[in-house]
């Protein structure tokens, strides 16, 4: 991944994401669920866009940032 602005705002979301699951299995935290509640409507797009990061960084392992920019 390269730094484009894009790849960073992935980066920042797969991070997030990882963080969050570390959260829950270490300390039964999630602060997806405490910021934003359990499965409503904000939560879900936070979710969905981690999913949609986690995605692009997998993409990415093996491909071009789909920005173009190079790594
Ligand atoms: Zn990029």
């Amino acid at each position: 991944m390269g730094k484009c602005p894009i790849c960073k705002i992935v980066k920042l979301l797969a991070g997030i994401g990882a963080l969050n699951w570390g959260l829950v299995a270490l300390f039964n935290v999630n602060l997806v669920t405490t910021l934003l509640g359990d499965m409503t409507t904000p939560a879900k797009i936070v979710y969905i866009l981690v999913g949609i990061s986690g995605l692009m960084t997998l993409v990415t392992f093996i491909k071009q940032c789909p920005c173009g920019c190079t790594k």
